[in-house]
């Protein structure tokens, strides 16, 4: 089998061949169809992020070291079972998608399903010591992390669903209350939707599932082409984020679109000093900010506005295994239009890094490997 590592920082990553692994007593090897290319991967690359005051390296860790392979998106068939995952309900060839957020299963988050707060984070597949999918096979320590995608979900969409889809679904989910609450009150609510990328795309869809019907959604993004795509997936309405606009035109134009006067709930998938300075403008009273993106740096709100107006402002990261469940039993049964998806071989990893660094895949890129034949 190929596999892509990162062997040194901010280098390209080297592909090689390995043996095709053996699975672990409670878990099973999946042969990998697709694997999803986060923007994730591209900071373990960088080895860390800019948090605001500091740049935190990833290798200052020791749990932390290359080489990695990364990629948590992951989607397949079962190529074989460990000893104690024989009696699971999982059977060679069927079709999963892997949840990679695992934890050290001994603590009190993991044992309550919240394994993707566990501080032993080197669990975590496709992060530091274990392997992920920039892989033709993947070993998942558990079976328990498995979970069968249903025929009427291609596998290409599955394969988002564990990373981009579940942090959605768990924004989505996290502004739920915010947003019903605002429609008892005043008979509808808004919300905003920063970022038409991949995750914003899979976060409409979501909202136009999850929501109340009668909840006005909009897109912003600094992309008009992108927009496009917010459109065309249901959006009620969308604002260029022009940056060669003043502040207060770009405030006063996406506000106006939340129901005349601002939005019940914005989900930031961007999260800079910017688009979190300007979504906490357009917020309405006792509206929920949540904030999704990685892309780093700090906040700058006034305060005694959070006090007065008693704005939210709450971090959303991944999700749980049983939301994942939840996701995909929502996607089989609700036609959702994925972002589109943009195909690239594991040997052109890369060139679809590059391209994804510097903002231009239009859509989720996706590794298609050998004898993958689900494409949406
Ligand atoms: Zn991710
Ligand atoms: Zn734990």
């Amino acid at each position: 089998m190929k596999k892509a590592e990162i062997v040194e920082a901010k280098k390209p990553l080297k592909i090689s061949e390995a043996p095709v692994p053996k699975p672990p007593k409670d878990g099973a090897v999946v042969k990998l169809l697709y694997s999803g290319i986060c923007h994730s991967d591209i900071h373990q690359i960088d080895n860390g992020f800019d948090v605001g005051s500091r740049f935190t390296c990833l290798t200052d860790n020791p749990n932390y070291q290359f080489p990695i392979v990364p990629g948590h998106e992951m989607a397949g068939v079962v190529h074989s079972l460990g000893e104690n995952a024989k009696t699971c309900d999982l059977k060679i060839g069927d079709r999963v998608a892997v949840f990679p957020w695992i934890g050290c299963g001994k603590c009190g988050y993991c044992d309550n399903g919240y394994s993707q707060f566990c501080k032993e984070k080197h669990h975590t597949m496709g992060f530091g010591a274990v392997p992920g999918g920039y892989s033709n096979y993947t070993v998942v320590i558990h079976h328990q992390f498995l979970v069968k995608v249903p025929a009427s979900i291609p596998l290409s969409v599955a394969t988002m669903l564990p990373c981009s889809g579940l942090t959605t679904y768990n924004a989505v989910t996290t502004a739920l209350p915010a947003i019903k609450k605002a429609t008892a009150f005043k008979g509808k609510a808004s919300m905003l939707i920063i970022g038409a990328g991949g995750l914003g795309l899979w976060a409409l869809q979501l909202a136009k599932n999850i929501l109340p019907k009668t909840t006005n959604v909009v897109v912003a993004d600094l992309s008009d082409s992108k927009l496009i795509n917010a459109k065309e997936r249901g959006a009620d309405g969308t604002v260029a984020w022009d940056p060669s606009k003043s502040e207060e035109d770009l405030i006063k134009a996406t506000a106006k679109l939340g129901n005349e006067i601002g939005y019940d709930a914005i989900i930031d998938f961007v999260n800079t000093r910017v688009t979190s300075t300007r979504a906490f403008e357009c917020l309405n009273t006792d509206g929920l900010q949540v904030c999704v993106g990685l892309f780093g740096g700090s906040a700058n709100f006034p305060l005694p506005v959070l006090t007065l107006s008693e704005k939210g402002v709450k971090g959303v990261y991944v999700g749980r295994l049983q939301q994942l469940k939840d996701l995909i039993a929502l996607v089989s049964t609700n036609k959702l239009t994925p972002p589109p998806l943009i195909y690239y071989k594991l040997e052109d990893i890369n060139s679809a890094l590059d391209l994804l660094r510097v903002g231009k895949i239009n859509g989720r890129g996706i590794i298609k490997h050998e004898g993958a034949n689900d494409d949406a």
